[in-house]
């Protein structure tokens, strides 16, 4: 008897706790909102775009109670699968990737499509950056067979791209000596080491791991447009011909002649609308600064990057930021 009353009581005062308890966190939460944007390798461009994006969200967080953080990932497919599981709201893919994404194909084939993907808004432009080793043989895109290449990391967009490629040209991993599988942060080094004789980064340029390992041991940027890469480009949405300019790295002089896709920046459609036009508010409405933060934004034009390279539909968050400043109709 004693011990029901009691214990009833507990129980009176437990579901008193939990009351308040709840009412305390659902008050905290309509204050405190976080979100989360994959990236890539921290020496890559994402993660420091990622940075800046959550940088520019953080300085205005008392007005819109929204914490920001980045997550170093695997890369562009890593993104939209931990998107699509709910583990990140925000992630930076390559415009290819979001294509394949939201169409379920590639990569994506078995998986299926994610329609639940939405594109947010453009960013810079990611040249195929094909980067070995000055004393190998390697001088053109095709002499990458017989040798060790790091064709990347599974979950990267390079990898992504590199299967597209390798399957255009009939080639399989057993045409190497070696492919590997290493993500950006580990292949500098491995080439440096001897351990690979090229690697295949699709990023951003000037990035920190080209200037790292362009500066650490002797390494060349090779072209990557001969015809078959270049019937390639005709036929693949989202992939153009870019140039990486001569000088900007250590041991490459001349304008290096490839390919590249666009990287974008997408959302869930989960993702309240008000979140997302607060984070495009504070990338578009201090576009200078966002600009400034990294030297492979310098190119970003607002219009462009609210139209362009993009194929899952727009945020509603966006697309009404974008309709307010009549960037679109
Ligand atoms: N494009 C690469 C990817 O999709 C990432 C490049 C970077 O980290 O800047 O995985």
């Amino acid at each position: 008897m004693l011990s029901m009353k009691s214990s009833l009581k507990l129980g009176v005062a437990a579901a008193g706790l939990a009351l308040g308890l709840g009412a305390a966190s659902s008050g905290a939460m309509a204050q405190q909102q976080f979100v989360s944007i994959g990236t890539g390798a921290v020496t890559g461009v994402y993660y420091p775009v990622g940075g800046a994006i959550c940088r520019l969200m953080n300085q205005t967080r008392s007005e819109h109670g929204i914490r920001c953080s980045v997550e170093s990932t695997g890369g562009s497919v890593f993104n939209v699968n931990a998107i699509r599981g709910g583990d990140l709201e925000f992630g930076v893919v390559q415009s290819d990737v979001q294509f394949n994404a939201f169409n379920g194909e590639g990569q994506f084939e078995e998986g299926g499509a994610h329609e639940d993907l939405r594109a947010v808004f453009s960013l810079h432009p990611e040249p195929a950056t094909i980067a070995v080793r000055a004393d190998s043989d390697i001088h053109e895109f095709d002499d990458l067979l017989g040798n060790r290449v790091n064709i990347g990391n599974p979950g990267s967009g390079q990898r992504a791209l590199m299967d597209v490629v390798m399957e255009h040209k009939g080639w399989s991993a057993s045409d190497f000596s070696l492919a590997s599988e290493l993500a950006p942060a580990e292949q500098g080094q491995a080439l440096c080491d001897n351990n690979i004789d090229a690697f295949v980064f699709t990023v951003g340029h000037p990035s920190g791991a080209m200037q790292e390992v362009t500066s650490t041991c002797d390494v060349r940027i090779i072209n990557a447009n001969d015809d078959e890469l270049m019937a390639l480009v005709e036929e693949i949405p989202f992939y153009f011909t870019a140039t990486i300019p001569g000088g900007m790295y250590r041991g490459t002089d001349e304008d290096v002649q490839t390919f590249g896709v666009g990287a974008t920046f997408v959302a869930s459609a989960n993702v309240d609308e008000d979140a997302v036009y607060t984070l495009v508010a504070s990338v578009f409405d201090n576009l200078d600064s966002f600009k400034a933060l990294h030297p492979a934004l310098e190119v970003l034009d607002a219009q462009a990057m609210a139209t362009e390279g993009m194929s899952a539909p727009l945020h509603p968050g966006a697309e009404r930021y974008f309709r307010e400043h009549g960037m679109i109709d």
